[in-house]
């Protein structure tokens, strides 16, 4: 293939050198363009022209979610009306949905960046890829097709759900890659399974959006489908939507895309660096966004930099997989937990499925108590279920420290969704 999506970097140096040239152009476009942004600057005490060096990123003061919220409508907006060309709503439940504006540049390097995940994922423009996520005013759907179509495959738009119609499609098509959360991705496998279509699909590939896909869910849907690859690609409408980056071939972690945004991994408690390779929130500032420029915006969302490089030589960094949202936190008698965190402790237990819940509650002394509700592995006899009891719980207990009770429940029984599944549920009143 002659075309490449990649950048044109070669080394960190570069790849720094274009970073510097963005947050300039982005803090100078902001301050311009969006009277918010003018007066958060002129408060921080920053002109646009005080920014030299890549350090001066920690001068700019933060934007938060209830910036956006603030700005509804159209928050944030940095440029002109008659140069914005679509808009975009997030999927909030709670109070307004965020809505982001984007112009056509916006539009066009998005397509292009999306393309390169499909690059970073090893496609060619023979491969076929059924998109499975939703269509309509959230980020999902349209993105992956404008991606999959600047890259040059061929875009197989359904939509989330209808299981009988991607199962058609996947024969009659010949599907080679398909899109979907993670949860879907483990209802198709299942159902591929229970219609024994294997051996009539040529799936090759899966790239699961908008919720981390635990080692369970994955090992479950390898056994079933038999997949060479599974990406994960993350996203959030504020920054763009999906597509933001993708892990390669070599799965050691997302490759993001540092020359279109700077990621900072900070402790959410002091906003200082966390210390390389450790949990911290994802903060992002944009480097050519125009409708709507991100200045150090905190997105909740938890993760790690992956330390030194990786095997396939890109120079774009890596963080890893996401841990959850710090909104997702559990506070259990004053230990922070993260969903991940119960995760990966059950993704190294032998006779444990892929679906678990988290259940929180204040009894009446007062006290918190937290259950666990996890199902076996399929084909685990009922008779081991109290051995697997005490297993998850002696380890939850020695990795996460805290005390749960654990109740196994048959395979299938939890259930699923064609969306996020809901993972937590916090009882305690506020
Ligand atoms: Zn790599």
């Amino acid at each position: 293939m002659t075309k490449t999506f990649m950048p044109h970097l070669k080394t960190e140096e570069e790849l720094k050198a274009r970073q510097l040239k963005g947050l300039q152009w982005t803090v100078r476009h902001a301050y311009e363009g969006s009277p918010v942004y003018k007066s958060r600057l002129e408060e921080a005490g920053v002109h646009p022209e005080d920014i030299r060096s890549l350090e001066d990123l920690e001068r700019l003061p933060f934007t938060m979610a209830n910036d956006l919220k603030e700005g509804y409508p159209f928050p944030l907006l940095s440029v002109p009306f008659d140069r914005v060309v679509r808009m975009h709503a997030s999927s909030g439940t709670t109070g307004k949905r965020k809505v982001l504006c984007y112009t056509q540049k916006d539009i066009d390097d998005w397509s292009h960046f999306f393309a390169r995940c499909y690059e970073m994922a090893g496609l060619s423009p023979e491969d076929r890829v059924q998109i499975a996520v939703g269509y309509g005013v959230w980020t999902a759907g349209i993105s992956f097709q404008m991606g999959c179509e600047t890259f040059g495959a061929m875009a197989v738009p359904v939509g989330p759900g209808n299981l009988d119609m991607q199962c058609q499609f996947l024969v009659d098509f010949g599907s080679t890659v398909m899109c979907c959360t993670a949860s879907m991705g483990l209802l198709m496998a299942e159902e591929i399974h229970r219609r024994g279509i294997r051996d009539q699909i040529a799936l090759k590939k899966m790239i699961f959006g908008s919720e981390r896909a635990s080692d369970a869910m994955r090992d479950r849907i390898q056994t079933l489908l038999g997949v060479e690859h599974m990406f994960d690609i993350p996203g959030m409408t504020e920054l763009y939507g999906p597509g933001t980056g993708l892990d390669c071939s070599y799965h050691t972690g997302i490759h993001y895309w540092a020359d279109y945004y700077i990621l900072e991994i900070l402790d959410p408690d002091t906003l200082e660096p966390s210390p390389e390779g450790e949990i911290g929130e994802m903060v992002v500032t944009t480097l050519s966004k125009e409708a709507v420029p991100l200045i150090r915006y905190r997105t909740r969302d938890l993760t790690r930099m992956i330390p030194g490089t990786c095997p396939c030589g890109s120079v774009l960094p890596r963080h890893d997989r996401l841990l959850g949202r710090s909104d997702d936190m559990i506070i259990f008698r004053a230990v922070n937990i993260y969903p991940g965190q119960v995760d990966h402790v059950l993704s190294g237990i032998e006779g444990i499925g892929s679906e678990y819940q988290i259940i929180v509650d204040r009894k009446e002394d007062g006290r918190d108590y937290m259950r666990i509700k996890v199902e076996a592995a399929q084909g685990v006899d009922a008779q081991q279920f109290e051995n697997l009891e005490n297993r998850v719980s002696r380890e939850v207990k020695k990795q996460i420290m805290v005390s749960a009770g654990v109740e196994i429940v048959a395979y299938g029984i939890l259930p699923r969704s064609e969306r996020k599944s809901q993972r937590v549920f916090d009882n305690r009143e506020e």
